[in-house]
């Protein structure tokens, strides 16, 4: 067969199905920069040769079906890649080095031995579509794409991922993209340990005659889930925390009108201007009931170190040193009258906010949660089918569980 005359007519080599067991690039006789897609499905390779970088115009290389070890460090060499499909290999673990390879639009690793992806895989800020399934993944980076809004990512069936990192989970519910969702962290229980409830929820399902057990790791940030079949309302504390959040928002958004923006010098500068001084006033007045002394010794911060509390008065001619996204700084320059323990709370935020598009209210540690069948595809098995969402309240879950296929479930303990 004379492989040069296929190449110069396409730059398209299909040499699947051809019981190749090394690499042929022998076989390119000095034409290596000429190729753009490779065909290699199905034969008997065993690894990617250390020189592939010679490919340097390689667009698409699809070498599913051999039996493929490990990818060479090199693999960054070859910046024109767009597609990698090396599914059906035995791959154990993917270089750091892939991050290097920018054009990747689509990186295929299915049916591997994978049991984590790189740090570096976020840098392929050109990725939309990431597949790894049928894997042995046990943990995702917190970021495993740039970009979540122009990327599909599949994590199916990876049966040891028992935990979502939040930012993907979060997101998950939030653009609703559900049907991408790492089924594999929810596990069929195969255990009675009833005492572990912290971060977990162990669900009993019934369908079609049918019933399982099933547990899902929440974020270790849910505390408490509620179910919403029952009226079991979230603690007061909870609730202050939301509240107290809620009016710390509307304060900083009132102090600086303009951009809303929660960075300090903004919220610093506004309280400088006299005419945007009365808000802080009124703010706090309606602290007021609560009766804290804000000179009482007891106030530390997380470090135990005391810190001398100042009046709201003084925080205002405070110079800021840090900006935060989270309000930490304001509440410690503006609010150190509150009890220091919800400072604490407040200064880190929320974990989430309520999936009731209408809502979105802060959630801190207490949360309702509901099951539904969602928008997933090519559904295998019953646990394939769960997936979650998060809410501030009974009346938000039912909301929502009114437009979707809601599973019927309850907490086992
Ligand atoms: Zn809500």
């Amino acid at each position: 067969m004379n492989y040069n005359d296929e190449l110069t007519q396409t730059n398209v080599l299909h040499w699947n199905y051809r019981g190749f067991t090394e690499f042929p690039l022998n076989e390119l006789k000095g034409e290596e920069s000429e190729v753009t897609d490779i065909y290699l499905k199905e034969n008997l390779l065993t690894r990617l040769p250390s020189n592939i970088g010679v490919l340097e115009h390689l667009e698409s290389l699809y070498v599913s079906g051999n039996d493929i070890t490990e990818l060479p460090r090199e693999i960054s060499k070859l910046r024109c890649l767009k597609c990698l499909d090396v599914s059906g290999n035995r791959l154990r673990r993917i270089p750091d080095e892939i991050g290097e390879a920018r054009s990747l639009k689509f990186l295929i690793l299915d049916e591997n031995e994978l049991t984590e992806l790189p740090l570096r895989i976020s840098e392929l800020r050109r990725l939309r579509y990431l597949s790894v399934c049928d894997n042995k993944l046990r943990w995702l980076p917190q970021r495993p794409v740039y970009n979540y809004h122009h990327c599909e990512f599949r994590f199916w069936r990876n049966c040891n991922l028992k935990t979502l990192p939040y930012s993907l989970w979060y997101h998950m519910f939030r653009d609703q993209q559900t049907r991408c969702l790492n089924i594999g962290c929810l596990d069929a229980a195969t255990s009675q340990n009833t005492n572990n409830r912290n971060n977990q929820c162990k669900l009993k399902l019934s369908q079609d005659s049918n019933e399982i057990e099933v547990k899902i790791e929440c974020p270790p940030q849910h505390n408490v889930i509620l179910e919403s079949k029952y009226y079991s309302p979230p603690s007061l504390y909870e609730i202050c925390r939301r509240q107290f959040y809620q009016m710390i928002i509307t304060a900083v958004k009132k102090l600086n009108p303009q951009t809303y923006s929660f960075y300090s010098e903004h919220v610093t500068e506004n309280l400088y201007n006299e005419h945007n001084n009365n808000n802080l006033v009124d703010l706090q007045e309606n602290f007021h009931s609560i009766n804290i002394d804000p000179r009482d010794d007891k106030y530390s911060d997380e470090n135990g170190n005391k810190y001398k509390s100042v009046s709201v008065k003084e925080a205002v001619y405070r110079k800021a040193t840090k900006p935060y996204y989270v309000p930490a700084d304001v509440l410690r320059e503006h609010f150190d009258f509150l009890p220091n323990v919800l400072i604490s709370d407040l200064s880190s935020g929320p974990v989430s906010t309520c999936e009731n598009l209408n809502c979105k209210k802060a959630i801190f540690d207490h949360v309702y949660y509901e099951f539904c069948f969602g928008e997933i595809i090519l559904i295998d098995k019953i646990e394939d089918v769960l997936l979650s969402a998060t809410f501030c309240s009974k009346y938000c879950a039912d909301y929502w569980k009114r437009s979707k296929d809601a599973l019927p479930w309850s907490l086992e303990n």
